[in-house]
């Protein structure tokens, strides 16, 4: 059977993130954003109201709901911020979910359950200076020293580096055997020979964090390597799947506020002796957001769907990472354009939204990858095989 309403508790769920947003987001943004920093306690408050661990079970620290309650919580904070909506994505989909699917039982206690109460952030390692969408050509690597492993090497371009406390961490544990050599490590901030540096002159995301993690002999216990060795590539890509479909959530939310500041200014705005909404051209751009954000949200509870149901489905959340995100990169440029000059100036946010726009076509898969993703899944040259750990179904009564 097909269900498109949401329970009451998602509904509640919504209304509570967009009164949070609204009050605590909204009056400040614009001046976090011009000051490139945001005040550190929004994340008390996320975890105040539980959404720093939505839809990780009750039994590790987390609210128990549905991976579309996790949706959400990503499409209201966007419609605030790009940047709250990021933290989400790599603390929650990169790190936690993360850790739910490949973590023993000692790893989810000691970093899940921390992580899902919100008490701990989490961030996530994978890109380097010479390896972004190149996987493989990451050069950090772990050398096994009794019950440890050394790490050294460098990672860029990450999000949350001088805020999270843990991160999920991919290195080489044997370059010989090419991308089924890398492993992945939970290392924190703690650790000796660890440290991070902001980068600045970021073209939007401006109050979020980003930055570069450093890695001099960091001494890491063998109990935090996650999954096995040689496992690595294949947890990131699965940490991707949980990623890529909160920024295809938070996708729909920048729509969401792309409309609602476009259909204001064309009832203000007049022209010609007419409100602009009055002028089909307008309309045009009016109704191509409209089309992305209902084929956008569709694919994303798709997605959200499958989750719940404990199917994988990588293919599913690359086609609506991919479609969510142009659509949102145009809808931000209609904007501006409905908003003429005024769009130009950050005295509308407009602006800001196209900003934050362009990152997500190029972080968790650029739209190149994705487009031949989706190529290679039609053509037959690409299938998901079963992982050795899946994502947990959602079921509520074990939540
Ligand atoms: C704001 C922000 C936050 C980020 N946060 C994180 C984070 O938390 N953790 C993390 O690990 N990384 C993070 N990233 C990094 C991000 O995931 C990478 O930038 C992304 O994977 C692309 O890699 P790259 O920048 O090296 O580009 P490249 O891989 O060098 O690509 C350059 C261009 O070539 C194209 N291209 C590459 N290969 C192909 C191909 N085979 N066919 C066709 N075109 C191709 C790309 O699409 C792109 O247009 C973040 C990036 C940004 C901007």
């Amino acid at each position: 059977m097909m269900n498109f309403d949401f329970t009451p508790e998602q509904e509640m769920l919504r209304q509570t993130v967009r009164k949070f947003v609204d009050k605590e987001i909204m009056p400040y943004i614009k001046e976090w954003d011009e000051r490139g920093e945001f005040d550190r306690n929004i994340f008390k408050r996320l975890a105040e109201l539980n959404l720093m661990g939505v839809c990780i079970p009750e039994k590790y620290g987390g609210m128990g709901m549905d991976y579309n309650s996790l949706a959400i919580v990503c499409e209201e904070l966007e419609r605030g911020d790009t940047a709250f909506r990021t933290a989400v994505s790599v603390h929650t989909g990169l790190n936690s979910l993360t850790l739910l699917q490949w973590g023993t039982e000692e790893q989810k206690q000691k970093y899940l359950v921390p992580q899902a109460r919100g008490e701990k952030i989490g961030a996530f390692g994978l890109t380097e200076p010479n390896a972004g969408s190149d996987v493989a050509s990451i050069q950090t690597t772990a050398v096994r020293d009794g019950d440890d492993y050394i790490l050294n090497g460098q990672k860029t371009w990450i999000s949350l580096a001088d805020i999270a406390d843990h991160f999920l961490v991919f290195a080489y544990t044997d370059k010989s055997k090419k991308h089924r050599g890398i492993s992945a490590f939970i290392v924190e901030r703690t650790m000796p020979g660890f440290s991070s540096r902001p980068i600045k002159g970021k073209l939007g995301i401006r109050s979020g964090n980003t930055g570069e993690l450093f890695f001099d002999n960091v001494r890491v216990p063998k109990e935090n390597l996650l999954g096995e060795e040689g496992e690595g590539f294949k947890i990131a890509m699965s940490a991707l799947d949980n990623g890529r479909f909160t920024v295809a959530a938070g996708a729909v939310g920048l729509i969401m506020a792309c409309l609602e500041a476009s259909v204001k200014y064309c009832h203000e705005r007049k022209t010609f002796g007419k409100e602009i909404g009055r002028h089909q051209l307008v309309q045009q751009m009016i109704a191509r957001m409209e089309a992305g954000l209902q084929i956008s949200r569709l694919l994303v509870y798709k997605v959200g769907f499958l989750k719940n149901e404990g199917r994988r489905c990588t293919r599913e959340t690359s086609l609506a990472k991919w479609i969510a995100c142009d659509y949102a990169n145009q809808a931000a440029d209609d904007a501006v354009q409905i908003h003429g000059a005024y769009g130009y100036s950050n005295e509308y946010p407009v602006e800001r939204y196209l900003r934050n726009s362009k990152a997500p076509v190029i972080y968790e898969g650029t739209r190149e990858i994705h487009t031949i993703m989706q190529a290679e899944y039609v053509l037959g040259y690409r299938q998901d095989k079963p992982l050795r750990k899946t994502l947990p179904a959602w079921r509520p009564a074990e939540n």
